[in-house]
């Protein structure tokens, strides 16, 4: 299974969260997928769709998943220290972990080689950690946000992006309806 794979499976379970969206090809593959107005679709700040979620989190009574990249939390890995110790009962952390930075050319990753998100969540402070694989992360999905507890999931899905088209909403559109969701 690989990331659009992925997505297509947790479109079901997004439906009355609010989705905040990695950007670049995570974004483009949601929105061909199914667009909706909870979906918040980055279109800058490589990673900080968990601190956004995060904030969100903090802020609204709501279930908020933050789907993030692999490459995204490597890049702000004090996020897993904040969502550790904050730690709000309508968050999920959801890590598509592909191995790569997709989005610029499918680089590897260094959890593609001895790097472990998910321990690296757990050291700072993350109580509620799974990993598990693409295939059952709907599932997981779904028991998380049920459960009402702060949790991060790393989801181990293979390498590759689906050609697609940017986003052809302008920001300020995708800002104010995701607005009127909160
Ligand atoms: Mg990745």
């Amino acid at each position: 299974m690989n990331r659009f794979e992925l997505i297509e499976s947790l479109v079901p379970v997004l439906e009355d969260t609010l989705v905040v969206c990695n950007i670049g090809i995570p974004s483009q593959e949601l929105f061909a997928i199914c667009d909706r107005e909870n979906h918040f679709y980055m279109l800058g700040s490589m990673g900080l769709c968990s601190s956004i979620g995060l904030g969100l989190a903090l802020t609204t009574n709501k279930s908020v998943v933050a789907l993030e990249g692999d490459g995204a939390v490597l890049m702000n890995l004090g996020t897993l220290a904040t969502i550790g110790n904050r730690a709000p009962d309508n968050l999920v952390l959801l890590v598509i972990d592909n191995g790569s930075y997709g989005s610029t050319g499918d680089q590897a990753t260094y959890t593609s080689e001895a790097t472990s998100l998910a321990v690296m969540a757990r050291g700072g402070g993350c109580s509620n950690v799974i990993e598990c694989s693409g295939e059952t992360t709907a599932g997981v999905l779904a028991d998380a946000l049920s459960a009402k507890q702060a949790s991060v999931i790393v989801s181990k899905v293979i390498p590759g992006n689906r050609p697609l088209p940017v986003v052809p909403i302008h920001p300020i559109v995708l800002r104010e309806r995701f607005k009127k969701v909160i």
